[in-house]
């Protein structure tokens, strides 16, 4: 079964080719730190009720097949009784950069009879791809570290025009200290332009009201004002409405348009005046792939970490300093000082005690090979012996010694 599956075996690496431009390898303009050679790992998650176009966006953003879209199951029909998690992993390479993307799809989610614990497989899901993380970074040969954590979820709205739902609440606020999360609209064209801005406000005022984070670029995180402005315009567009689609259709003016045909006109993808699907996948891999990246490791796994590192017995004083006195804002440097030691100290005795239990692993296998040397030459020594005991028996009995095949001849020659 996919149950928890995504999380430590590797699914089978499909090699892709593209359509066409995706943007992934603007990647090494993205990042400033991080080594390009190895290439990027990146793990998209998306979540949302079955028929909501996941497949088929995933598909349109990354302009090759990754997922089959699916067939949408009777209602009634019984699938199960838990949400899965199903995991495709492809390479795909654009202007020398390669990419090992991972898209993990988690079926089943919303379309029970009762869905109070829908988000429960999916925070297992990432909290075990953390677990993995953590564990590699345990490990004295950090070479090889393979990075499996969710790097971003897009979770997909039902266009109802009203408000969001309390599984999508739910989900959201067990969530979002946990991975980046992206809300989007989904099927966008089945709304009219004033109902998709209607529903957006709604959506981010019950964003605003349960104090969920969501994810946003940065609004002043480089100093050029271009950026600022790029930024600016993706961060209006959120929630993204989004249209997918993997039909190329004519558009009234005779173009080839990837997009949706309706008796009405043409809904086009990659048009900004007809949906949000642009500024998304402007944000998910050309502009903010590497902040989506460094925001998972250095806020979200950190957070988890160090929650782990406290719950195996690193006590933090958890008490508020008042921001007015100085002396109780030094004595909190302090201990922020101490906290990082402390923490520093756990992290230390751990790499230990792993190199500690990975020289007596050794230790051990080469006290078994002295052992099994040691009973070798004894047994082939107590052989030896009972050779020269049964000759000794021989010649004192006058018996004559048999002597070895072939020696006869050589002694015949010998003479
Ligand atoms: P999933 O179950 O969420 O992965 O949904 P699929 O991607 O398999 O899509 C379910 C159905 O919805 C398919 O028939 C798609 O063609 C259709 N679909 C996908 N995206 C859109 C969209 O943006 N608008 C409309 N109207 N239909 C869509």
């Amino acid at each position: 079964s996919g149950l928890n599956g995504g999380a430590s075996p590797q699914p089978a690496v499909i090699r892709k080719t593209l359509a066409s431009w995706v943007g992934f390898s603007n990647l090494p303009n993205q990042v400033h730190r991080r080594s390009v050679r190895r290439g990027f790992q990146f793990v998209a998650m998306v979540v949302g009720e079955s028929g909501l176009g996941k497949s088929t966006l995933i598909n349109t953003i990354f302009e090759t097949t990754l997922s089959p879209p699916k067939v949408v199951p009777e209602p009634g029909t019984d699938r199960g009784k838990t949400v899965e998690i199903q995991s495709t992993a492809a390479e795909i390479e654009e202007n020398g950069v390669r990419l090992k993307l991972t898209v993990v799809d988690t079926p089943g989610f919303g379309d029970f009879v009762n869905n109070d614990d829908c988000w429960k497989p999916i925070l297992d899901n990432i909290e075990a791809r953390y677990d993995a993380y953590l564990e590699q970074e345990n490990r004295v040969n950090r070479l090889k570290m393979v990075d499996n954590r969710v790097h971003a979820c897009i979770y997909f709205i039902q266009p109802t025009g009203h408000a969001l739902k309390p599984i999508d609440i739910e989900f959201m606020k067990r969530l979002h200290t946990k991975v980046n999360l992206i809300p989007v609209i989904a099927k966008a064209d089945t709304l009219t332009e004033e109902e998709v801005e209607l529903f957006k406000r709604r959506v981010l005022a019950d964003i605003e009201h349960h104090e969920i984070n969501i994810f946003s670029p940065p609004m002043y995180d480089r100093d050029d004002d271009e950026t600022a402005q790029e930024n600016e315009e993706i961060i209006r567009k959120i929630p993204f409405a989004v249209v997918g689609s993997d039909q190329v259709v004519k558009a009234p003016d005779g173009r080839n348009v990837r997009g949706r045909s309706y008796p009405w006109g043409v809904i086009e993808v990659d048009n900004e005046q007809h949906c949000d699907f642009v500024k998304l996948r402007q944000m998910l891999v050309r502009t903010h792939m590497e902040e989506l990246r460094e925001k998972t490791n250095d806020v979200l796994y950190e957070d988890y970490r160090s929650e782990k590192l406290r719950a195996m017995g690193v006590t933090q004083d958890e008490s508020v300093f008042k921001e007015t006195n100085p002396a109780a804002k030094q004595a909190e440097e302090r201990k922020r000082h101490d906290e990082k030691l402390a923490k520093m100290e756990a992290e230390m005795k751990m790499v230990f005690q792993q190199k500690v239990q990975e020289k007596e692993q050794k230790l051990k296998q080469s006290e078994e090979e002295l052992y099994a040397r040691h009973r070798e030459m004894k047994e082939a020594l107590e052989k030896q012996r009972l050779e020269l005991d049964d000759k000794k028996r021989r010649i004192e009995s006058g018996r004559p010694l048999t002597p070895e095949k072939g020696s006869k001849k050589r002694f015949g020659l010998g003479k």
